[in-house]
């Protein structure tokens, strides 16, 4: 495994829709064993393979309970995914983004979703995800259409401190 470098705000990859996963091979797996690695280093709580230069549609998350650490935490890795249902309410949220470092800023969010996707070996696989897990997968689904949370935020400003994880 390799930790490779974070593309941040304004590399053009993050703006770019990027690509449909079609081959299941070792590129691959690489590709998620990196993407794994490179999140666990930053730290971050999510990633998407645009956020290390590479215009795929493949992201990664791992979770942990927010307020007990003792629950081990869920990793979830996802090539093509797509969110085929979300709950009508919206709520908001503090965000902070691996690829624009030391800003974060209030976006709405469904707080049910349903993603849809594959795993590393093509077969497909279905989530629920709620509340903070659902705004990691709506976050990350973004980045692999070209969209940050700054394009949504009606505001972004640079916290004193760290007020939350970044994904
Ligand atoms: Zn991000």
């Amino acid at each position: 495994m390799t930790i490779r470098n974070l593309t941040t705000f304004p590399q053009p990859v993050l703006k770019q829709k990027a690509q449909t996963v079609e081959v299941f091979d070792e590129d691959l797996k690489r590709l998620i064993d990196d993407m794994i690695e490179t999140m666990r280093e930053a730290p971050g709580v999510g990633l998407a393979a645009p956020q290390i230069g590479v215009p795929k549609r493949v992201i990664v998350i791992e979770f942990g309970h927010e307020d007990d650490d003792s629950i081990p935490k869920q990793l979830f890795v996802m090539v093509n995914p797509e969110i085929v249902d979300s709950s009508g309410e919206q709520v908001s949220g503090i965000e902070g983004c691996l690829s624009v470092p030391g800003f974060v800023g209030e976006v709405d969010r469904a707080r049910v979703v349903t993603v849809t996707g594959q795993n590393a070996q093509g077969k497909k696989i279905r989530v629920r995800a709620e509340g903070w897990l659902a705004r990691i997968f709506q976050h990350e689904i973004d980045h692999i259409n070209g969209v940050l949370y700054t394009d949504r935020a009606e505001e972004i400003w640079q916290p004193e401190q760290e007020e939350t994880d970044s994904i």
